[in-house]
């Protein structure tokens, strides 16, 4: 039986799971990969794998309900392509801790109101995207919940974002607005969907993958414990193609540890800026160009207060940790 090429949606000890075409396969891994690198493999990975035992594909009568069992097929895993991204759980490079390798986009969906967003939210979050060299999009949803003056404001909220290059939707799972452009986007890319509790995530994700067991409403945000206990990701196939990824390890996503010039380059309007040190924080420096910037309007004013906010903050949080080791 001859080789496919395939992505890993699932991983199981030593076990995974591999789509294809379509079709699911449970692989095995060839020892000798990655023990070297001392790497492991991760959902998102694309590989090349041999088959051992052809997937029976079952089938589902008129309204979707299996009247013959689906098999999976069987392989061993030949190889790993190199990764193009890989969104990680710490920057802990050496235990490559990876959640999801090869993520395309993460969609920041927040609500126009239940609850409200924050700005400063999103920003956060698209500081962790560049970081990690992914492509954020934001959509703001539920725009059946506001009247005509606040949407425009909502509307000149996503302009600044789209100004900056980012992809940006507005959205109603509601009325129906922006519903079918936002599904596109997510055809043929792996993708997550990150957000506030109650932004409607699970609403988009059960449009997308419509019968797939999804785990976002299962577990409470809050906690992230509940139904699964486990924390590894999952990739869940979207019946126009591509897949989306579903873990509670995501939930996390943004609050992770990042240092201030890490910030610094995650805020694309701020990397070009004239100031007359490299390695400017843009924190009233002698010679920082942000304030003229903010000033000309070159530099959205919100954003430029987010950024010093999530600065302050991490020096903050620095300070406190070296105060703490030296006592
Ligand atoms: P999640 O916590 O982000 O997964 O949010 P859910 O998808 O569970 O949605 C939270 C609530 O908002 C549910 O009651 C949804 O029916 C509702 N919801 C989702 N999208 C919309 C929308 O576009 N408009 C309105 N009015 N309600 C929505
Ligand atoms: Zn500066």
């Amino acid at each position: 039986m001859g080789r496919l090429i395939g992505t890993v949606t699932k991983v199981v000890g030593a076990k995974s799971q591999v789509m294809s075409a379509g079709q699911p396969y449970r692989c095995d891994l060839r020892a000798r990969i990655f023990r070297r690198k001392n790497k492991r493999l991760a959902v998102g990975d694309e590989v090349e794998f041999s088959v051992t035992g052809e997937p029976e594909a079952g089938t589902k009568d008129d309204e979707g309900v299996w009247v013959a069992e689906a098999r999976e097929g069987e392989g061993v895993i030949e190889a790993v392509r190199p990764r193009r991204s890989a969104l990680r759980r710490v920057r802990d490079f050496k235990r490559d801790q990876v959640i999801c390798a090869n993520l395309d986009q993460v969609f920041i969906l927040v609500a126009v109101h239940d609850p409200p967003y924050k700005r400063a939210f999103i920003d956060r979050l698209i500081v962790a995207c560049e970081r990690d060299a992914i492509e954020a999009v934001v959509v703001f949803n539920k725009l059946d919940l506001c009247a005509d003056d606040y949407a425009e404001l909502v509307a000149e909220d996503a302009a600044v974002y789209h100004a900056l290059g980012y992809r940006t939707y507005l959205s109603s799972a509601s009325s129906g607005l922006g519903v079918d452009e936002l599904g596109l986007a997510f055809t043929d890319k792996i993708s997550a969907v990150v957000g506030p509790s109650g932004a409607g995530k699970s609403t988009l994700l059960n449009r997308l993958c419509p019968g797939e067991d999804l785990r976002t409403g299962a577990v409470s945000e809050s906690d992230g414990r509940g139904r699964h206990t486990t924390t590894a990701a999952e990739l869940m196939p979207i019946p126009a193609g591509g897949f989306v990824v579903d873990t509670p390890g995501l939930r996390g996503f943004g609050l992770w540890d990042l240092d201030p010039s890490e910030v610094a380059s995650g805020y694309r309007e701020l990397i070009d800026l004239s100031c007359k040190y490299r390695n400017c924080l843009h924190r009233s420096e002698p010679g920082c160009a942000a304030a003229a910037a903010v000033e000309s309007g070159e530099v959205d004013e919100e954003r430029y207060e987010s950024y010093l906010h999530l600065v302050e903050e991490l020096l903050q949080d620095d300070e406190g940790r070296q105060n703490q080791r030296r006592r």
